[in-house]
């Protein structure tokens, strides 16, 4: 682990709902000894007015891109709560001190992977199915995503350009209040949806992220689909 301080890049907002909080991206120069694995997090210190401010984030970026463009990012719910006001107020240059990295939420030598999400849970999964097809890995990724609708969906250009690329990526949508317009599944995931499109889903490993109404309930529906505990791994974003 590695503490650096760095500077602000660029915010990135990633969704226009108007329902929901809305969700941006926070780009960070990244340093050149900060190595970390598709799937962990960092720590995020703020200072803004004075006052300090402290949160983890999954790395959305994978370390393919970092290297390659040099940043690492993270992505939020921009809530009205005293650390989200404090990162609004930040501006380019402005620094952060990290630390990096954490986590064991990572691919090691998995040849199949179940990953159901939702929401802001999907930062995680964007950094491992980045990750996975950059490198060309050979692991199989199915991918189950459920937000509200079509305007709650972020990083999916990204996800439609990695399924293009990956022969291995699977990714499937399923939102509570679409348009009339969407043509895919409706609802949250469910075990019918898992068994549909997972149907080898006791061969897989399951990673499970997010808020931990969404990784408990996940974890249900799997472990009732008789997936063994052992073959589950879960990334759990507290207070949301
Ligand atoms: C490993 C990891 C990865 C994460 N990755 C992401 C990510 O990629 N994106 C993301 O948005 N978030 C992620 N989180 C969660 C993130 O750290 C924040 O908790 C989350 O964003 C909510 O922050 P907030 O400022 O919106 O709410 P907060 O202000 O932190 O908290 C909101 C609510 O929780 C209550 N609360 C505050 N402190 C505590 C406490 N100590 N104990 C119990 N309740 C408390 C408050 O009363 C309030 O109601 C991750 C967390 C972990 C641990």
């Amino acid at each position: 682990m590695t503490e650096f301080e760095t500077h602000l890049i660029e915010i990135v907002p990633r969704t226009q709902c108007e329902v929901m909080i809305p969700v941006s991206s926070f780009r960070f120069k990244n340093q050149s000894d900060n190595h970390y694995q598709a799937g962990q997090y960092f720590v995020v210190n703020i200072e803004v007015e004075g006052n300090k401010y402290t949160h983890h984030f999954s790395f959305s970026t994978s370390p393919t891109e970092t290297a390659e463009k040099g940043y690492i990012e993270f992505t939020t719910k921009l809530r009205n709560t005293d650390y989200k006001k404090a990162l609004l107020k930040l501006k380019k240059g402005d620094s952060a001190i990290l630390n990096a990295p954490f986590g064991r939420f990572i691919v090691e030598d998995v040849q199949k992977i179940g990953i159901l999400t939702g929401g802001i849970g999907i930062t995680a999964p964007r950094s491992i199915c980045k990750y996975c097809t950059d490198t060309k890995l050979s692991t199989d990724i199915v991918l189950i995503n459920s937000t509200h609708c079509e305007n709650d969906l972020f990083f999916q250009e990204d996800f439609d350009k990695m399924q293009s690329l990956n022969p291995n990526l699977k990714v499937v949508y399923t939102l509570t209040h679409p348009t009339e317009a969407w043509k895919g599944y409706k609802g949250r995931i469910n075990a019918e949806l898992v068994k549909k499109e997972i149907p080898d889903y006791l061969e897989r490993i399951f990673y499970l992220s997010g808020p931990v109404s969404m990784v408990t309930a996940m974890e249900e529906l799997v472990l009732g689909l008789n997936v063994p505990k052992t073959q589950i791994k879960k990334e759990i974003f507290p207070r949301y």
